[in-house]
């Protein structure tokens, strides 16, 4: 099966009893038992749940993995998977990382005991460096969040392998349909289903997909000892917005292209980042391990002030400013303060994350919509 085939049919059947095409929203939070532990695969809705199943098959067919648990959000997601570590363990990742992401490491897993590296992941040899005899996971995210920078996924998930470690890719901002992790390589995939996955911003979710047995048992004993699970709505929302995925991320990387080029030849604009410009570091890598450029852009001004940077984001009329990606609708963030306002300004800076960055996500609107709006905005 194709992907586009299989974003609509990945581990769908018709529900057994009704016949009913699109899986039901099972809100229940038990199941009937015939005998005691005597039950058609589920016993208590912590554990597992029909439309929550149906979603995990989904995933996993996009990503090519034999299994995929789903989870409340992108960050409990995240957590599972740092939670099979061991104190003493060490984290390898990239110093350009999600804000979020780069709290939680810090801020809980780092008082209890994991350490972590965050290094400049496009330079292989950096990584290198970092490795120790207790390095067990590499946490890869490309492209970068917010500077689109490329990580190559490959050669980062064999030096991995040839050590012992992990190699995890966060593929939130790529989405299945551009990059698939599991055929470069790497042993496990996370998402923020709340981005691409879910592709309408209005729910909240995450997941992990795998092939590795051990690890996704462990994964499923997270899901139900700790239980961040999403409840059967939202794992209904997702997978209704997974079946457009690929129609949505297609036109969006388009008017990503087009607003690029156009940003590229604006005169006060000063950098544009975007891995589909010729003249993107990693832009030869990019056109090899993805399928297309993605819908993310960043710039800055040459004006490269915070004040001139805000001054064109309160201008927006079409591109909502708000913080989040991968919906239909066009956004216009600022980075330092709102995805990566968790991660203190030296550290920031130190990784190029400048004040005076602001990041599009590019939606499904008309391009000229697009363009105008941002034209009327820059003026
Ligand atoms: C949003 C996001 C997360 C966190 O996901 P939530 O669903 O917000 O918890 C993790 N990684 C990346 C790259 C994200 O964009």
């Amino acid at each position: 099966m194709k992907f586009n085939t299989k974003a609509i049919h990945a581990g769908q059947e018709p529900e057994k009893t009704s016949g009913a095409v699109m899986p039901p929203v099972f809100q229940t939070s038990t199941y009937a038992q015939k005998a005691p532990n005597e039950h058609q695969g589920y016993d208590y809705a912590r554990v597992g749940n029909p439309t929550r199943t149906a979603l995990e098959k989904l995933i996993a067919g996009l990503e090519e993995a034999d299994e995929c648990a789903c989870f409340s959000s992108g960050v409990a997601a995240i957590d599972a998977i740092l939670k099979t570590l061991k104190p003493g363990d060490h984290v390898i990742s990239t110093n350009d990382l999600y804000g979020g992401t780069y709290r939680l490491f810090t801020q809980v897993f780092e008082p209890y005991g994991i350490r972590f590296s965050f290094v400049d992941m496009t330079d292989m040899a950096e990584v290198e460096k970092v490795f120790t005899e207790s390095t067990k996971l590499v946490w890869i995210e490309t492209p970068t969040n917010p500077l689109l920078r490329i990580i190559d996924i490959k050669k980062a998930a064999q030096m991995s392998n040839e050590r012992g470690a992990l190699s995890v890719v966060d593929n939130t901002f790529a989405s299945p349909y551009l990059q698939q992790p599991l055929l470069l390589g790497a042993d496990a995939v996370m998402h923020s289903t709340t981005k691409y996955l879910g592709g309408h911003s209005d729910v909240i979710g995450g997941a992990v997909a795998s092939s590795d047995k051990n690890f996704m048992e462990n994964i499923h004993f997270q899901v139900k000892t700790t239980g961040a699970v999403p409840g059967p709505m939202d794992c209904y929302l997702v997978l209704r917005g997974i079946k457009t995925l690929h129609l949505r991320v297609q036109r969006s990387v388009e008017n990503a292209k087009k607003v690029a080029e156009y940003l590229s030849e604006y005169p006060e604009v000063g950098t544009v980042y975007y891995p589909g410009l010729d003249n993107h570091p990693q832009h030869e890598l990019a056109a090899a391990q993805m399928n297309d450029f993605g819908a993310m852009v960043s710039f800055s001004m040459k004006d490269d002030t915070m004040e001139k940077a805000f001054d064109v984001m309160k201008k927006t009329k079409i591109f909502t400013l708000a913080e989040s990606l991968g919906g239909v609708e066009s956004l216009i963030s600022h980075p330092a303060s709102m995805t990566h306002g968790s991660i203190p300004k030296d550290v920031r800076e130190k990784a190029g994350l400048k004040d005076s960055l602001i990041r599009l996500s590019m939606g499904v609107e008309d391009i000229q919509d697009l363009i105008d709006d941002l034209e009327q905005a820059l003026q």
